[in-house]
């Protein structure tokens, strides 16, 4: 009986075919008994009719020997019918459990049954007393492929990286994609001998270095390991399969923060570290909220004069737990987990409010982020924090450090114009360190360049660092840019800069970055602090009120 096109794999109904079966098998056992029975009577009288010597068999013996033959041949069909079903059968739960249990694209095994299977090749391992190690791969710039060349060509790396990695696996052990462009090996290996699979992550390293060729491209694939164990009858070890991806989750993530392309072996010390570094997001988080980031000040001075002309904002974190923390803990923290324009705002606001009590001839500069010049609206937000305070933008200035430049350049060149349209100055911070180019130098319109501290600080020991400063203050000639020199650290640094030009400097000659409090105390023994009556403070923040009425209409 032909079965009628299916697109759906064919489970036979089973009570039916059931009844069905027991029904033919009985009918062709009877069939099968009857055919003898008949059969023996009725053949001998066909063989003497063949040979003239009857006149035949009895037609309804006849009868029933071809019912019988018909029914026999019924049952042997039922038969064949039966065997190509249970095939099927077994063919359409194999590929079920396939499904289930194995990742499409790679063949490897899928998240889901990576647990059990590594559960039951431990307590295989273990119980002939060997060791398993349990590896964490991750590829390193797997997004970046996918969104340069597509998911096809995505999909040909983990397909090709899939590969790659099953060639270098010993017998009996797991390959798993544990999803994305992470996937994980479980490797019994020789117990003592935990050097093999040392061997095996820098084969498999190597391996996956290879180009792969996609179309026209060839992609060049890293990957980042992370590797942990267990051990037989070691209890600290012999941990459960959830237990070995964790540690060897953080073993890899360490391998990707010490530069990638490369694999480490869990330690308890990376565990600690992960722990400090959420506790420094949360921490950092509420810090936030709870106002516990403050202003220091670093005073700036004319080098030809020696007058206190300004001072550079510097961000501190007053941490409950850690105590006082510099920017370079938290600026990058705060930058990844999303609050660094609330952080920087927070904290040009209390700078603001502070700057306000100074000499109208003070200035105050501030730091900010790579990723607040992305926001479209922060001219706008600036302008809102002067308006606030009060302070006129002639006298706030805005560093951006040469990493800024690596972004959108025609963003930031509208940026930096709408800012310095209310009258804020830009200076290019930390200048030397970001191979920034002349023709970016030329078309963007800074007020000034800060030399970046390595250089001058290195000043009276290294030649080249004189070369440095003195190429750079002939490009500042050149451009007409003014230039500030950082890291003023003893007198010999401060003659030979005298040497080299007329510059602004800051540094720990002048005195350590210092709060509000005792910058003013220092302001008021300079008699550098605001007249009451400065009618400086009023006008130009009138002004700047005006301008930010007018954008917000606009708008
Ligand atoms: P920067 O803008 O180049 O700031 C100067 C840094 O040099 C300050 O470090 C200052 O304390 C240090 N310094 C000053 N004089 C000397 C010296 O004579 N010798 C040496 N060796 N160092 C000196 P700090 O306060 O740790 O700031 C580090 C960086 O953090 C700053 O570099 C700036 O890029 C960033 N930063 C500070 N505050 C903020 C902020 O509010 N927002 C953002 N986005 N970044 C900030
Ligand atoms: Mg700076
Ligand atoms: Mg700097």
């Amino acid at each position: 009986m032909p079965h009628p096109p299916s697109s759906e794999p064919r489970l036979p109904s089973k009570f039916g075919s059931a009844e069905r079966d027991i029904v033919a098998l009985g009918i062709a056992t009877a069939a099968i008994i009857m055919f003898v029975g008949t059969g023996g009577s009725v053949m001998p009288d066909i063989v003497r009719r063949l040979g003239g010597m009857s006149s035949g068999p009895d037609p309804m013996l006849t009868n029933a020997l071809l019912l019988n033959i018909a029914l026999i041949i019924f049952g042997w069909r039922r038969y064949r019918e039966l065997t190509v079903e249970v095939a099927e059968r077994r063919r359409a739960e194999q590929q079920a459990r396939l499904l289930a249990e194995t990742d499409p694209l790679t063949g490897c095994l899928n998240r889901r049954s990576t647990s059990a299977a590594t559960e039951a090749l431990i307590a295989e391992c273990h119980a002939r007393g060997e060791s398993i190690a349990f590896l964490i791969l991750d590829l390193d710039n797997f997004k970046q492929i996918n969104d340069l060349n597509g998911h096809l060509a995505g999909d040909t790396v983990l397909q090709t990286v899939a590969a790659r990695v099953r060639g270098e696996m010993p017998e009996r052990a797991l390959l798993a994609r544990l999803g994305g462009d992470e996937f994980a090996c479980v490797v019994p290996f020789a117990r003592g001998r935990s050097d093999r699979i040392d061997q095996l992550a820098a084969s498999i390293i190597e391996r996956v270095n290879a180009p792969i060729e996609w179309e026209a491209a060839t992609l060049d694939v890293t990957v980042s390991i992370g590797l942990t164990r267990s051990e037989p009858g070691d209890t600290a070890c012999e941990a459960d399969a959830e237990a070995l991806l964790h540690m060897a989750d953080i073993a890899m993530y360490n391998s990707k923060k010490r530069g990638r392309n490369r694999y480490h072996w869990f330690e308890s010390a990376m565990e600690n570290e992960l722990r400090f570094r959420s506790e420094l997001e949360s921490g950092i988080r509420h810090g936030v909220a709870r106002g516990e980031f403050i202003p220091y000040y670093e005073q700036q001075i004319d080098l030809r004069t020696g007058l206190l002309v300004g001072f550079e904002m510097l961000a501190r974190w007053q941490s409950p737990q850690l105590g006082l923390i510099g920017p370079d803990i938290f600026i990058p923290v705060a930058e990844e987990i999303g609050v660094i324009a609330e952080l920087s705002e927070s904290v040009i606001a209390q700078a603001l409010v502070d700057a306000r009590a100074w000499d109208a001839s003070l200035t105050l500069s501030v730091n900010i982020s790579p990723l607040q010049l992305r926001d479209p609206w922060f001219a706008q937000k600036m302008l809102r924090l002067l308006v606030e305070a009060g302070f006129p933008p002639q006298r706030f200035e805005i560093e951006i450090t040469e990493s800024c430049l690596h972004e959108n350049i025609g963003v930031v060149r509208s940026l930096i114009t709408s800012l310095k349209n209310q009258g804020i100055k830009i200076s290019l911070d930390d200048f030397g360190t970001g191979y920034s180019s002349l023709a970016q130098l030329r078309t963007l319109p800074f007020d000034r360049i800060k030399i970046d501290r390595s250089f001058v600080s290195s000043l009276p020991a290294n030649h080249d660092s004189a070369t440095i400063v003195q190429a750079i203050t002939a490009l500042g000639e050149g451009l007409g840019l003014p230039i500030t020199a950082e890291g003023i650290e003893n007198p010999e640094i401060l003659e030979e800069l005298r040497k080299l030009g007329s510059f602004k400097g800051q540094g720990y000659l002048y005195g350590y970055p210092e709060d509000a409090a005792h910058t003013r105390r220092k302001l008021a023994e300079l008699q550098l602090l605001a007249k009451v009556d400065d009618p400086a403070m009023s006008a130009p923040a009138a002004t700047v009120a005006g301008t930010l009425a007018a954008t917000r209409k606009q708008a």
